[in-house]
């Protein structure tokens, strides 16, 4: 599926300059070490300050591989215990070794003993140490001594003059001595996974800072480093100047992602970016920006949802009949028509201009669509779709249309006669839309339903099955759907959204209201702060933007819900 895209990106740098924040600004990205965006948490061992997004076991980088080194031994490992133990070596790792000197606290240098001591020891000779350990008293220095500066170090420092103990010293040293704090605190985030973005060009560099920081503030999808780093490396290896420069499609290709790999997540990163760039160029008025082109992408008119993202005229050879329908389209669509409807009347235009093509050439003028090129196009339907279904759903959208052409004077040399009558093959009686009976026994059983992978999913299924909501309106219930009349009997209030967001009521059972009150109880448990939905997305994020989850699940498949889920039991003998 194509983007519009290529755009001219003019003006992008200037518009990037002003909106990408200081935060974001860095050339190594180091993500807050608490958002949820970022990351999921830290490493499980205690005493392991990493963060980590994607993680095997739990695991930081680091410690996922020693664990894969200790499993690997013969015998293997067990890894509760190696867990202990790891942590054990972790803590002990990060303590800096003393002076082995009864009484002081300075970092070892050499011989177990600290810079002062071992000079002390080498001008004694170099005694055997166990036996001048225990004769050499510690006695303080003229200056006395004070802690090193690096946070949480115990040990003392090397020296009057000197910030840090020994270790930390030769290490800050190396590093061109910057500020301390400021070392100490890049120090630690440097451990975090981080993106590096140094080696983008300026450009391409704000745009990746600024997909970071649209991906922040909407605290919604996971965005681990590392897959960003991945498409940092591909940013850079297409030798773009801009995201922008490149469709949709020519990414897809060049990347070429393997199903459910953290290519696709990476991708996702890089199509996210460059739609939130176009919108940034597009500014306040995106309808100006959609409507001259051929596609349009709903997203950036605020009227895309799950069924449909793109309006596509392109198919439509006339340009004036191409014109004339976007011109119908954006009327419709600012009366609020749904988009999936808008779609299939665009699927029926385009079905009439390539007959119109076909018959009287793709340069065919507004006065060749007559009626009778309208009855040959009913024929040709009839043929192509046999379904009368199917063929109804393009005759009411062209007649929709060319009723609309002719009473708003839209194209004064369409025939007058160019109309659709009733033309549509009449409707069928309805084939019926009910379970068989054995079918339903065995979604009501209390024992299958406890065969549902999560409570979520439970709940809703009896929902479904009890109230006859469908699947998106029972997943956008609100949190406090249940109301109660003025006898107290509960009622769900849901919206139904196939009939224009319209507020409906049904009545409950008592053991119903009381499952969703477990629900709810549940919600409250992951959210104390509450919750808008009766069922939050399995894995919200919750930022300084978003704190609490606002949207419900985005995904197809939410709560364990899926086809096969169910596949067995009802394939599985009569009940
Ligand atoms: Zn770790
Ligand atoms: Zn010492
Ligand atoms: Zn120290």
């Amino acid at each position: 599926m194509s983007a519009p895209w290529p755009r001219p990106a003019t003006g992008l740098l200037e518009g990037l300059v002003q909106v990408v924040r200081p935060e974001f600004r860095a050339e190594v990205f180091c993500p807050p070490k608490d958002s949820q965006v970022f990351f999921r948490g830290p490493c499980r061992i205690p005493a392991c300050p990493v963060a980590i997004s994607y993680a095997a076991r739990r695991l930081c980088e680091g410690h996922y591989q020693q664990w894969k080194q200790a499993s690997a031994r013969p015998g293997g490992a067990d890894f509760t215990a190696w867990l202990a133990a790891e942590d054990q070596r972790t803590r002990q790792r990060e303590v800096v070794a003393g002076c082995a000197l009864e009484g002081c606290n300075r970092a070892a240098k050499s011989h177990r003993l600290c810079h002062r001591h071992a000079e002390h020891w080498m001008r004694a000779c170099r005694p055997e140490l166990a036996g001048w350990l225990a004769v050499a008293g510690y006695t303080p220095t003229w200056a006395g001594e004070r802690d090193c500066q690096f946070p949480g170090c115990a040990r003392w420092a090397d020296g009057p003059e000197i910030l840090l103990c020994r270790s930390h010293y030769e290490r800050w040293r190396r590093v061109g001595r910057p500020p301390v704090n400021q070392w100490a605190a890049q120090l630690a985030r440097l451990r975090d996974p981080h993106v590096r973005l140094d080696r983008l060009g300026r450009q391409l560099r704000l745009e990746v800072q600024f997909g970071l920081q649209c991906r922040y503030d909407e605290g919604v999808k996971l965005t681990a480093p590392r897959v960003v780093t991945r498409a940092v490396g591909w940013a850079r290896r297409a030798g773009v100047v801009s995201l922008l420069d490149w469709t949709e499609r020519q990414w897809r290709q060049f990347i070429d992602p393997q199903q459910r790999s953290r290519d696709v997540v990476a991708l996702r990163f890089l199509l996210d970016t460059g739609f939130r760039l176009e919108a940034l160029l597009i500014g306040q008025d995106p309808w100006a920006d959609q409507y001259p082109r051929d596609t349009w992408d709903l997203h950036h008119l605020g009227l895309a949802n799950q069924d449909v993202r793109y309006l596509r005229f392109g198919a439509i050879p006339q340009p004036w009949l191409r014109e004339l329908v976007k011109r119908w389209c954006r009327w419709r669509l600012g009366r609020g028509i749904v988009p999936a409807t808008a779609a299939i009347d665009v699927a029926g235009c385009v079905s009439l201009a390539r007959h119109l093509g076909r018959t009287a050439g793709p340069d065919a003028p507004a006065a060749a669509l007559t009626r009778a090129v309208i009855e040959s196009w009913l024929a040709v339907l009839q043929t192509q779709r046999p379904r009368p279904e199917g063929r109804r759903h393009h005759i009411h959208s062209v007649g929709g249309f060319l009723k609309d052409v002719h009473r708003h004077g839209w194209e004064q040399a369409l025939p007058a006669g160019a109309f659709v009558y009733d033309d549509a093959p009449p409707r069928q009686p309805p084939t019926p839309r009910w379970i068989p009976e054995r079918l339903m026994r065995q979604l009501e059983d209390p024992a299958n339903l406890a065969r549902f992978p999560s409570q979520d999913g439970r709940v809703l299924l009896q929902l479904l099955m009890a109230c006859g909501l469908r699947l998106k309106d029972a997943r956008h219930l609100r949190f406090d759907c249940v109301v109660g009349d003025n006898t107290q009997a509960p009622y769900l209030a849901w919206i139904n959204h196939k009939v224009g967001g319209r507020m409906a009521f049904f009545p409950l059972s008592d053991p119903l209201a009381e499952t969703i009150a477990g629900q709810q109880r549940r919600v409250l448990d992951r959210f104390p702060g509450g919750c808008s939905w009766l069922f939050p997305a399995p894995r919200p994020t919750s930022t300084a933007a978003n704190p609490a989850p606002t949207g419900a699940s985005a995904t197809s498949s939410p709560s364990g819900w899926s086809a096969s889920t169910w596949s067995t039991s009802t394939a599985g003998p009569p009940g």
